[in-house]
């Protein structure tokens, strides 16, 4: 199968079944967010949403997350991965959010990896869902995702490679939404260690299934049409 059948195959299923894919990151403005996604670095999106209400009971506002130190905000974050590294980024994030950027998180890619524990991948989650700009993100959801089905060649073997390859073929207005569909498919279905084929639905045109299975049989992939999410 031709790369661009493929991206229509795994396009066409998640914009009928899944059209409106959302982060499960809980946020309730721009600067909620970007401190819920520095956290969220090898860390689940189940914890940081679990130590970010008292996190912004304390620092609700760029402000007051500038005048605290790393000692300040390790307590509220110890439970999330190398919370020493992200208790520094965060008190650098919000003294530049505030010196640099009028308290506003910026809207260019350019801008946002200038703040401290803010790489290519936070900026593009940060401008593709506060901004709805056509950047993808890609995680390691991702980075699996994509190549077990297909979309990117072997080729692709860093996040970049992989982000140039994906928005060559994905519709500039479904790329944010892709970037959560595959992620959301990493996470529940096409798991790291045994991806869950027999209940997947986009196995009839999966690169990784149908090389290492051949070609689902009619009565398998009527029984996976459910909704993968
Ligand atoms: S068929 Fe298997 S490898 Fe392919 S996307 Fe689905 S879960 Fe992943």
């Amino acid at each position: 199968m031709r790369k661009p059948e493929r991206f229509r195959r795994f396009l066409d299923y998640f914009t009928t079944h899944f059209p409106e894919p959302q982060t499960e990151l809980r946020y309730g403005n721009p600067y909620e967010l970007i401190v819920a996604v520095v956290l969220s670095a090898q860390c689940t999106d189940k914890r940081v949403n679990h130590v970010m209400p008292a996190l912004l009971e304390q620092f609700p506002t760029p402000a007051q997350l500038a005048l605290a130190s790393a000692d300040n905000i390790f307590p509220f974050i110890r439970s999330i991965s190398y919370p020493n590294n992200k208790a520094k980024h965060l008190a650098g994030l919000g003294r530049m959010l505030v010196d640099d950027f009028g308290s506003e998180v910026p809207s260019t890619i350019e801008e946002l990896q200038r703040l401290p524990g803010v790489g290519r991948k936070t900026a593009n989650v940060i401008v593709s869902v506060i901004y709805n700009q056509p950047a993808m993100a890609v995680d390691t959801h991702v980075f699996r995702v994509s190549h077990r089905l297909g979309l990117v060649n072997k080729t692709a073997t860093t996040p970049l490679a992989v982000e140039k390859e994906l928005v060559r073929y994905i519709p500039l207005v479904l790329i944010p939404k892709a970037h959560h569909w595959l992620i959301l498919h990493g996470r529940y279905i096409c798991v790291a260690r045994t991806p869950k084929c027999e209940i997947c639905p986009l196995k009839g045109f999966c690169k990784y299934y149908i090389t290492n299975f051949g070609q689902p049989a009619a009565e398998d992939l009527n029984a996976a049409t459910t909704p993968s999410i």
